[in-house]
């Protein structure tokens, strides 16, 4: 067995806002599951509102986490496409299902506890409905072979989500259900990260974080803090897209940069500009804390952190400063899946390039874990990697609180026993 990393001495967190993190989720070790309802019954590479509406069954799921040990289930009420998957006013349902609300009635005889992921940027159905608050390119350039120009909107085909048709359901029928849906179909299935999906492509958007669109997530966050006995609310994208360097260019956040900066400042590069990036995603933070506090003061708020190098990729292409953010929400989630950059299962030279990037990300938190202010939950993958892979990195990212796996379906038999095992074994009984 891997030796465990004693991670506290890499990480400097006051001992009171742990204290706070142990007694709301009622344990010393979180052992959470992720469960993305409009991702399919297999991986998360479909986008599949029919299995969510009539395939979707909640009990089970119930039972089968507390047959596991688990004592949280993460839900992702709300993901890339836009669905708002509860009872909502404000937002867009397709799922005919308040999903969020059965899984809190189901838990509530339970020990286990439920906590959101809330994708806050990136939104494919407001992306459609409100093309005037998607982010701005700021330069000429290509995306998947597609040329965009200085000025477009960065609505571009998704990267991880493709979408079968139900049967019977022709493809115009279907777009009106999905109206972000593309006639174009990704026929072949690969071994790299970004070409594994198969199906009809559908676009996403990351919408301007200066834009209505944060107002609009507020409503949405009062929503669900108010109507849902949740433990813990935490923002997913709260950040800029990363495969670009040129976001967002509109002239809400131009002005608003002038402003502070002057007319003379740089756009797109240099300090001011990644201050001004920052400081932007660290506002709505401060508005997502503000917005849940004002309602339920004991529900804990958090973020999705990516991991990566610091300058080119956090602060530049994403606009994450680890410090600003984890000063503001109560903790951090970073994003640990070296093995969906490729498992052993695939062959010698994909296990390879997953044991390169689980030793570099566990440098790279060795490196960076001074940065983080509030206590850190590691989020890492059961899906698309093996049984000894995904126990490598459950032990690995644990920071000391337990850790949290991503995600019910597409978790195989073999890794469900792994799992109870590493509960009874590793995350304590008197925690479960
Ligand atoms: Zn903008």
């Amino acid at each position: 067995m891997v030796r465990k990393l004693d991670w506290s001495k890499y990480f400097k967190i006051e001992q009171h806002k742990i204290e706070t993190f142990i007694k709301t989720f009622g344990a010393k070790k979180i052992y959470a599951m992720g469960l993305m309802p409009i991702r399919g019954p297999k991986g998360f590479r479909k986008l599949d509102y029919e299995f969510a509406e009539k395939g979707l069954n909640v009990v089970e799921i119930m039972n089968k986490l507390e047959e596991a040990h688990f004592n949280t289930l993460g839900i992702v009420i709300k993901d890339t496409d836009g669905a708002c998957t509860w009872d909502t006013k404000v937002g867009w349902n397709p799922t005919n299902r308040d999903i969020l609300g059965e899984f809190c009635d189901e838990g509530k005889d339970m020990s286990i506890k439920i906590m959101v992921s809330f994708t806050s940027m990136n939104d494919a159905f407001q992306g459609y409905l409100h093309p005037k608050r998607v982010s701005v390119h700021g330069k000429n350039g290509e995306n998947f072979g597609k040329k965009y120009v200085k000025g477009d909107i960065s609505t571009h085909e998704a990267y991880e989500m493709r979408v079968d048709l139900p049967n019977g359901i022709s493809y115009n029928d279907y777009k009106r259900k999905i109206p972000f849906l593309t006639e174009k179909k990704d026929e072949k299935f690969g071994k790299a990260r970004g070409t594994r999906g198969t199906g009809y492509i559908p676009t996403e958007s990351f919408m301007c974080p200066n834009s209505a669109h944060i107002n609009y997530l507020i409503d949405l966050i009062k929503e669900v803090v108010k109507n849902y006995p949740i433990k813990a609310f935490t923002a997913d994208y709260i950040r800029y897209d990363g495969h670009f360097t040129d976001l967002c260019a509109c002239h809400r956040c131009l002005k608003k940069f002038k402003v502070k900066y002057g007319d003379k400042a740089k756009i797109l590069k240099g300090k001011d500009w990644i201050e001004f990036k920052t400081d932007t995603i660290a506002e709505y933070a401060q508005r997502v804390q503000e917005t849940v506090k004002n309602i339920d003061n004991n529900c804990l708020t958090g973020w999705y952190s990516q991991v990566g190098p610091k300058k080119l990729v956090t602060l530049k292409r994403h606009g994450q400063d680890w410090t600003k953010l984890s000063s503001i929400l109560d903790i951090s989630v970073p994003m640990e899946y070296p093995y969906l950059a490729g498992t052993r299962d695939d062959g010698i030279y994909w296990g390879l390039i997953g044991n390169l990037f689980y030793w570099y990300f566990i440098r790279n938190m060795k490196r960076r874990a001074h940065e983080y202010r509030n206590p850190v939950l590691g989020l890492t993958n059961s899906v698309e990697c093996n049984v000894k892979e995904m126990l490598k990195q459950m032990r690995g990212f644990d920071f000391g609180l337990g850790i949290a796996v991503f995600k019910y379906f597409g978790t195989s038999n073999e890794q469900w026993k792994a799992l109870k095992e590493y509960a009874e074994k590793e995350i304590g009984l008197e925690n479960l």
